[in-house]
């Protein structure tokens, strides 16, 4: 089985005891390749340190993530513009609107959103979104992007069909993991209708472990549960599930 991890951060200090296990894990696993979104500065050096020890595997975004706009974010912009310039980035990620924790800088969130939207236009990469009590006001953004060409993932996809079917008509790829395996999230329901072309395998760890492994540390080596439970719910075999959520993966991704 050969799966990709669009979505993992695996250069926090959670993995910085046992990376090396949590990536062989990983490989015995089938997943070959992860995706490493960006959060902000302070952990920039991280993110470049884990994907130059592991070249071909690990592949950095740039960007500047929702939760982190604050007072300091035309900086944090900033710098996310300087690397933009100095090298190439697999996507730029993660960035969106996230209402559920704080609101006081929501107007700041919408302005980092475009900017970096654009900046995703100028640099022809692909855009990886996080939005949490927001799918309608993010899906609002996208829109007045149309016929742009712009693409990318609804990272942690977990809105209704009728906003996977938006997403979907504006070009997006569902990102789905860990939340998926949840009873009441009502995601099973959601994916039950939605072609595996236009899905993605994502982990998000150390975040949104899956059942049988809720409540602990998630890891890359966990998406076998997210493929097995698509495969369930769609009566397909997971080497089927793996093929096509791969080759959406490449299709998204320039490197
Ligand atoms: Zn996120
Ligand atoms: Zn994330």
């Amino acid at each position: 089985m050969n799966l990709i991890d669009t979505h993992t951060h695996l250069y926090l200090n959670d993995f910085a005891g046992d990376i090396d296990a949590v990536i062989q894990r990983a490989g015995e696993e089938g997943v070959q390749k992860f995706y490493l979104p960006a959060i902000d500065s302070t952990e920039t050096e991280n993110l470049l340190a884990l994907e130059k020890k592991y070249p071909g595997k690990c592949f950095a975004m740039m960007g500047l993530h929702p939760c982190s706009v604050k007072e300091n974010y035309k900086e944090e912009l900033d710098l996310v513009y300087s690397w933009l310039q100095k090298r190439k980035f697999a996507a730029i990620g993660e960035i969106g609107l996230d209402f559920y924790w704080d609101k006081t800088y929501s107007t700041q969130q919408y302005e980092c959103f475009h900017q970096q939207i654009n900046w995703a236009l100028q640099f022809d990469l692909p855009v990886v979104l996080h939005t949490r009590d927001a799918m309608q006001q993010s899906l609002d953004v996208i829109k007045e992007y149309a016929g742009k060409n712009l693409k990318g993932i609804f990272h942690c996809f977990s809105g209704t069909l009728q906003n996977a079917l938006d997403a979907i008509d504006l070009g997006f790829y569902l990102g789905i993991g860990g939340v998926l395996t949840y009873k009441n999230s009502g995601l099973a329901e959601v994916i039950k209708e939605i072609d595996l072309k236009n899905i993605v395998l994502e982990t998000d760890a150390p975040y949104l472990t899956p059942i049988p492994f809720r409540g602990k540390r998630n890891e890359s080596s966990y998406l076998k549960y997210i493929v097995q439970k698509i495969a369930e719910l769609k009566n397909i075999t997971t080497e089927e599930v793996a093929e096509i959520t791969t080759q959406n993966a490449k299709n998204t991704f320039v490197v």
